[in-house]
């Protein structure tokens, strides 16, 4: 008999120990992205999060904030603002660093993309330390936006980044202990 047990979104995610360092689990984006069923289910997972909040503009992070952010944006009819690493934007821009694990990072907003008053949903792959995000929403709030909801695919909750992002609505389709 066929197998009709629909598949989940975890079903799709590969998890690789080890990489890039020993002791961590590498969460896969790429096995979700490379079969159209698991894709399609990701940005609907993560756009449903959405579906009762007032939103004007997604943020998408670079890179894989923008994988799905520009469909979820896409199917709203939003428009998609980018958060880059420093160094990739063109026009006037506002920075905020952040810590990594060793040393630090800094990211980057075009000062035009976000209006004051504006209700801002970010959106980025996965939730680790909640370093990059943090960083991301400093600067919506600095050109004077709103951070309404924070939507992730997944969420590694043993590291505490919704603890970090406590003042936020944060909305995982996955969560890892
Ligand atoms: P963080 O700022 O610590 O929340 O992590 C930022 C980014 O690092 C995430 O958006 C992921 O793309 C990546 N990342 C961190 N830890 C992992 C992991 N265990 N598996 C896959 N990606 C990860």
């Amino acid at each position: 008999m066929e197998n009709c047990k629909e598949k989940k979104i975890e079903d799709y995610v590969r998890s690789i120990p080890d990489f890039p360092e020993e002791g961590i689990i590498f969460r896969d984006v790429t096995s979700i992205l490379q079969d159209a069923d698991g894709f399609a289910l990701a940005v609907d997972s993560m756009q449903k999060l959405l579906e009762d909040t007032d939103i004007d503009v997604i943020v998408g992070t670079e890179s894989r904030g923008f994988i799905f952010g520009a469909p979820i944006a896409y199917n709203l009819h939003k428009p998609l603002v980018l958060v880059r690493k420093k160094g990739k934007l063109p026009c006037e821009t506002i920075e905020q660093s952040y810590e990594l694990e060793y040393g630090s990072a800094v990211v980057e907003m075009h000062r035009d993309s976000i209006q004051p008053g504006q209700k801002v949903a970010i959106v980025d792959d996965l939730i680790a330390t909640g370093g990059t995000i943090e960083a991301a929403a400093h600067m919506v709030e600095e050109l004077g936006g709103e951070v309404v909801k924070i939507v992730f695919l997944m969420e590694l909750a043993g590291l505490k980044g919704r603890e970090r992002l406590e003042k936020y609505e944060v909305a995982s389709v996955i969560r890892y202990e």
